[in-house]
């Protein structure tokens, strides 16, 4: 068996394999780039070496030098994990030649399933059905174009290169050909340096059904079963599951023999998959499915698989890797239930879905209990950095059937606590309710053709907005009182007569997902209600969650985050006061019921500097930056006018 294992990744792949090499036994060895010097991997492997700068071309796909650290460190294996060298045959090849066993198929089958096309041939050879095309050598535009036509509109231009989606485009009919054409060499060529292409008949009512395959140094071939990863967007999964909906034993052997053929056609060990695309218009049917590509590497959603065959893949990988036999044969291997799986993105399905980055404020989905699993890289505190993949974890739940395993899939979803950056999490749960997803009636088309409902939450309810603003006046208060707890003049200091008893009302403003806000808000005890649009005063529920940091709260509800933040008062131009010397004027005609500052006082962007009462309605002026406080004009209980120069702050070097 393996002794000490070398991870050649990051993020939540490189934690899941360190936790099977531990029950194992076997010492792990991370690596990790600048980006990640605090990063999970980093602090739960029993070794960490720095391999360089944050770009993952100047860090995790450094062959050569991950090399000479896995040498140095002594170790005797390296596990490439997914993405990064995981599918690099030179990489593989150059750990053996130095003495390492490579956690992954022989160099010779990587290469041969490498490029699509030349995949496509070894497949048709062994007599897996393909999706029929051209995956010819001649690339003029011309040709290609009559290939098209020949095949039948619509087709798919594909990088035989290709992988992520990417340099892929389907073409409806021929006048579009040529640009398609361009655009997916011309992508191709960005991500991959080759463009070649191939062209395929474009499936219609795809669906994405593959094979976890397995196989050892003693010539012994598996399946796992399928899992269907048709939930896609942009020509990547978003929920996977397993088994397929729909699957009959007779085609789930099919599709079972053909993907062990393609593994034995390459000669195959380790885990692989095999990615079938089936024509799902009338069902699963004996002739409807075929070979698209194998990735010869461990897959993103392997846990649906590992949870319906109660085995670890991890682990399979590293005793065939050392040598052993595979511990189960084909009949040994059956199928529990149903096993659904959530990629967790840092991105914002309201902006098109862009990457989100930052500090994760808060990090909580629950307890890995009663058939729920959550694979992540990535604690409270920990950054999602924009250098790599933003996933931040995978949920994964486990149940006796389809339903309850996507009704807690979608609980647990609403639940979440993910504060800081922007994320999937409500979409996520609304495509588990989705009726179609739910009637099993769906393609790979699914999440584009509904998208606008997919990604509609609710405006934030009168729940969300107490929850933000009980936290966001306790924090305002807790400031001033802890800072200045002799400032006798400060009204969150005076709570004894001052406001925050008796069942005031007043209208609050504070910005609300960087939008201004007034709401009515009424102060009973240590209590906050807020009037909803109905004129109902509403508490706060335990449905709706805050989370605080740097003056922000973030309050998360139905897996939607709201964010909330005090309203700033800047300085107000009018009256012949000017913002370059620093004046902060009264922003409105008023009574001045508080000065929280004294002339010297240092304070912080977001301190409470005075409030003003006008109209009932009392608004407390904020330091719209840090600095030191002069110049103080104005005192409790005088009625001043708008834009009446109350002092002057001097911003701090
Ligand atoms: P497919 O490539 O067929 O979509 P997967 O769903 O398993 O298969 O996706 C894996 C992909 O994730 C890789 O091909 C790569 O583009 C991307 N990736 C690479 N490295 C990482 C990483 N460390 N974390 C997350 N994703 C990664
Ligand atoms: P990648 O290497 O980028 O994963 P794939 O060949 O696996 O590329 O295809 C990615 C996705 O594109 C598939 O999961 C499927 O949704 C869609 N797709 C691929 N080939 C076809 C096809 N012939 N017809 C319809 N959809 C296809
Ligand atoms: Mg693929």
């Amino acid at each position: 068996m393996i002794k000490k294992l070398l991870i050649a990744n990051r993020g939540e792949i490189a934690c899941r394999i360190i936790k099977t090499a531990r029950k194992m036994g076997v010492r792990t060895v991370a690596v990790y780039s600048k980006a990640d010097e605090n990063a999970l991997h980093v602090r739960t492997a029993d070794e960490a070496q720095l391999i360089g700068a944050a770009p993952a071309a100047d860090s995790y796909l450094r062959n050569g030098r991950i090399l000479s650290v896995a040498k140095e460190a002594g170790a005797d294996a390296i596990h490439p994990g997914y993405g990064f060298l995981s599918e690099n045959a030179d990489f593989a090849e150059l750990t053996h030649d130095a003495g390492m066993i490579f956690v992954g198929p022989p160099p010779a089958a990587i290469r041969s399933m490498g490029l699509k096309d030349k995949a496509k041939e070894i497949m048709a050879e062994a007599g897996v059905p393909i999706v029929p095309g051209y995956h010819g050598s001649n690339q003029t535009p011309d040709f290609l174009k009559r290939k098209a036509y020949e095949i039948g509109y619509p087709v798919l231009i594909k990088a035989v290169a290709g992988g992520g989606g990417k340099g892929m485009r389907k073409v409806g009919k021929a006048i579009e050909f040529d640009n398609a054409l361009d655009a997916a060499k011309r992508e191709a060529m960005a991500a991959f340096g080759n463009d070649v292409v191939l062209i395929e008949k474009f499936i219609e009512s795809p669906r994405h059904i593959e094979i976890q395959v397995f196989g050892d140094s003693h010539g012994n071939v598996v399946h796992l079963f399928e899992r269907d990863c048709s939930l896609q967007r942009r020509h990547q999964k978003v929920i996977e599951e397993a088994p397929a909906p729909g699957m009959t034993e007779e085609v789930r052997s099919a599709m079972g023999k053909a993907a062990c053929d393609a593994a034995r056609a390459v000669g195959y060990q380790g885990a692989g998959t095999v990615e079938f695309i089936v024509d799902g218009a009338n069902g699963l049917t004996l002739d409807g499915f075929y070979f698209m590509e194998m990735n010869t590497r461990l897959q993103v959603e392997h846990p649906v698989t590992e949870m319906i065959t109660g085995t670890d893949l991890v682990e399979w990988q590293l005793r065939v890797a050392s040598g052993e036999k595979l511990p189960k044969l084909q009949e040994e291997l059956s199928i529990n239930g149903h096993a659904v799986e959530a990629r967790i993105y840092a991105e914002d399905p309201n902006a098109g879905f862009l990457p989100s980055t930052g500090d994760l404020v808060a990090m909580d989905l629950g307890e890995e209990a009663n058939g729920v699993r959550i694979d992540t890289g990535v604690e409270q505190g920990d950054t999602i950095s924009p250098f790599y993949d933003p996933m931040i974890a995978k949920l994964i739940v486990h149940s006796s059937n389809r339903d309850s395993a996507l009704d807690r899939l979608e609980e647990c979803l609403r639940g979440a606590q993910i504060a800081g950056p922007v994320t999937n999490t409500a979409f996520l749960a609304n495509l588990c309710a989705d009726t179609t997803f739910r009637g099993q009636r769906f393609d790979t088309s699914l999440i584009d053709s509904k998208l606008d409902n997919l990604i509609n939450v609710a405006e934030p309810d009168a729940d969300v907005i107490c929850t933000g603003l009980s936290a966001l006046i306790t924090l305002q208060q807790n400031k001033i009182v802890h800072e200045n707890p002799a400032n006798s003049t400060s009204p969150w200091g005076m709570t004894d007569s001052f406001q925050l008893v008796g069942g005031r009302e007043l209208d609050w403003n504070f910005v609300m997902d960087g939008e201004e806000i007034s709401t009515r808000v009424k102060f009973e005890g240590t209590d906050i209600c807020v009037q909803d649009d109905n004129d109902r005063w509403v508490y706060s529920s335990a449905c709706a969650k805050a989370h605080i940091k740097d003056g922000k709260i973030y309050v998360l509800a139905a897996g939607k985050q709201t964010l909330f933040e005090p309203k700033l008062y800047q300085p107000v131009e009018e009256g012949g006061t000017a913002n370059a010397d620093g004046i902060i004027s009264v922003p409105m005609h008023g009574k001045i019921i508080a000065v929280t500052v004294v002339d010297g006082d240092e304070v912080e962007q977001g301190d409470i500097l005075f409030s003003v009462e006008a109209m009932k309605m009392e608004h407390a002026v904020l330091a719209p930056t840090d600095g030191v406080i002069s110049n103080i004009s104005i005192a409790t209980g005088e009625q001043v006018e708008n834009g009446f120069p109350a002092m002057k702050l001097v911003v701090s070097e």
